[in-house]
């Protein structure tokens, strides 16, 4: 990445502030291809809450004709191409956000990317309509190496006569003509290439199939080991037919699981991941991060989704699909039978993934009886653990990829001190699931079926576990400053009609504010009534003064430990 570039990207300057804050807007201004995506507009504005990037279905990248339709404005590879003479004027006139100054920046910084030569040199080419123009998909650099692609790697020209040299499926045409579009596929190298000209402002490769893998260990343990040098059983150490047969299977199954090419999913792994001295910048652009991540992960899936396209008259479908339906219907009208595609139990969040999942849960209900704790956890986006791999510059919410892998961590650490440590007892069951909330923080749900002997029936083993109050803020003022960050519910009803939690009916859906109540005792639905004693104290938050009726149940421990909203409820395990 260029110095001036990464100037933009962590300056304190007033430019570089608002470069980063419209760096979505920026890039796709000066991106070659179109995005064709449905996003949550409401959850991307910038001056409401969190800014999130959220989408729905498919994402396609278009790359468009060189010439704009008439009485349309020139947009994306256009602005490299139509009245460049203007092309400042002409970028500026599509939003009024944009200053002239970083405009003028990126473009200079532009020039030298391969694909904005390239077509800024057309415009030299007389009679342009009488050539056909080309991007290449793949560039066809070994990315093990450090270089860029030049020019005449990354687009030709052809004039029409001329036979096109090899596959031009793995070409991308550029129209002259206004009107027809080309899709940019998800599996071409130059994806996110085009996409994403200010993540590789000199124009380098993203992933596509067949990138070569090289196995480290392996080289330096046996560099030149060949499939003629394994161990294989010789036909004098036999004892019979049947051992040299297997001998043979398993070596051939074993160069079978051998994977020389780099996955997509391993490709975007590797680059999403921090190292100690990265120069790519990659995940410290801010909210382009997150559109980034976002498309990688719907190429990721559409990726998957196509490959189990591909091998459905593998699987015997007919049985599942349709066809059975349309007889059994006492339909004879071979038209009525659709093609589906059938999504196998191993595709992850697919529906019968999601049955399968279910099911598992409701077994062990039926297994171990009902649950005696519920447990939630929300991540804490100020954990020291995300805020230290922060630069100054960037924001939680645009790092995904650190806050679910601290949440992890941190959710492997309780699960340890709940199974192995029985913090609540023996347990003989749990399910867990984990959801991001609309604004993208993970939480997750746990249910806990504890064993025989571990189960609690009266309320004084409930207060054990869990409370439901205030602290005295001089004995423990730890923990009493958590249960004020953490574990405070709303306010709600007529202190603030609009809070989240709030109904149709103008009620609480969790029911807050709670009763007072002297001791822990059983409720009539499946949660107790904790001890929440009227006893005078009161904290002053959120502009209103709330008390004990206002606290969410936790235990003290937990909430010590994980410092983050951690909600642990007992379920009754009788209706009373
Ligand atoms: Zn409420």
């Amino acid at each position: 990445m260029t110095d001036r570039l990464l100037q933009l990207y962590r300056g304190n300057t007033p430019e570089a502030v608002e470069f980063r804050q419209c760096i979505r807007s920026y890039n796709n201004m000066f991106a070659f291809t179109s995005l064709g995506v449905h996003y949550d507009r409401e959850l991307s504005k910038r001056n409401k809450g969190i800014y999130t990037f959220r989408v729905q279905g498919q994402i396609y990248h278009f790359v468009n004709p060189l010439k704009p339709s008439d009485g349309e404005k020139a947009s994306n590879l256009q602005l490299y191409f139509y009245d460049t003479e203007h092309e400042v004027q002409n970028r500026m006139a599509l939003s009024s956000k944009f200053r002239e100054s970083i405009v003028q920046q990126l473009k200079s910084i532009l020039d030298h990317n391969p694909y904005s030569v390239f077509i800024r040199r057309l415009a030299e080419i007389k009679d342009l309509d009488k050539y056909r123009i080309f991007l290449k998909s793949n560039p066809g650099l070994d990315q093990r190496v450090f270089n860029i692609p030049s020019v005449s790697q990354v687009a030709a020209v052809w004039l029409d006569s001329d036979s096109v040299n090899g596959d031009s499926s793995r070409e991308i045409e550029i129209c002259t003509k206004t009107g027809s579009r080309k899709i940019v596929k998800q599996h071409y190298g130059c994806y996110d290439t085009l996409q994403y000209p200010l993540i590789f402002p000199s124009g380098e490769t993203g992933w596509h199939p067949g990138i070569l893998r090289k196995n480290k260990t392996q080289i330096l343990q046996q560099p030149d080991q060949t499939c003629e040098k394994e161990n294989l059983l010789s036909i004098e150490q036999c004892t019979d037919i049947e051992q040299l047969f297997i001998a043979e299977q398993t070596a051939a199954k074993k160069k079978k699981r051998q994977r020389p090419t780099v996955s997509c999913r391993e490709y975007y792994a590797y680059k999403f991941q921090m190292r100690n001295g990265d120069q790519s910048n990659l995940l410290h652009i801010g909210r382009l991060l997150q559109q980034y991540s976002v498309d990688t992960y719907v190429k990721l899936e559409t990726s998957r989704l196509e490959f189990h396209r591909g091998k459905q008259n593998k699987l015997r479908t007919e049985a599942y699909q349709g066809l059975l339906d349309v007889i059994a219907k006492g339909s004879t009208n071979a038209s009525n039978v659709e093609k589906r595609i059938i999504l196998p139990a191993s595709f992850i969040g697919g529906p019968r993934d999601m049955r399968r999942r279910y099911m598992d849960a409701m077994t062990l209900v039926q297994r171990y009886g009902k649950p005696d704790i519920f447990l939630t956890m929300t991540c804490n986006s100020s954990w020291p653990e995300i805020k230290n791999y922060l630069l100054e510059t960037d924001e939680c919410q645009n790092r995904p990829d650190l806050i679910t892998r601290v949440f992890r961590a941190k959710i492997e650490q309780l699960k340890e001190d709940l199974f192995k440590k029985h913090l609540f007892g023996h347990v003989a069951a749990y399910t867990y699931v984990i959801e991001f909330q609309k604004r993208g923080l993970p939480h997750a749900h746990f249910l806990i079926i504890l064993k025989e002997q571990s189960k609690m029936f009266s309320p004084e083993e409930y207060d054990n576990i869990v409370c439901a109050e205030l602290l005295d803020r001089h004995q423990s003022p730890y923990l009493y400053s958590l249960v004020i960050m953490h574990m405070l519910h709303g306010p709600c009803g007529s202190m603030n009609p609009s809070n989240p939690c709030m109904r149709q009916n103008h009620k609480c859906r969790n029911n807050y504010p709670k009763d007072f109540s002297e001791y822990t005792k059983h409720g009539k639905n499946s949660y107790p009534i904790y001890r929440r004693r009227d006893d005078g104290s009161k904290v002053y938050i959120r502009q209103h003064e709330l008390d004990n009726r206002w606290i969410v149940p936790y235990n003290p421990y937990l909430l010590a430990k994980y410092d983050c909203h951690i909600n642990v409820e007992i379920c009754l395990p009788l209706k009373l």
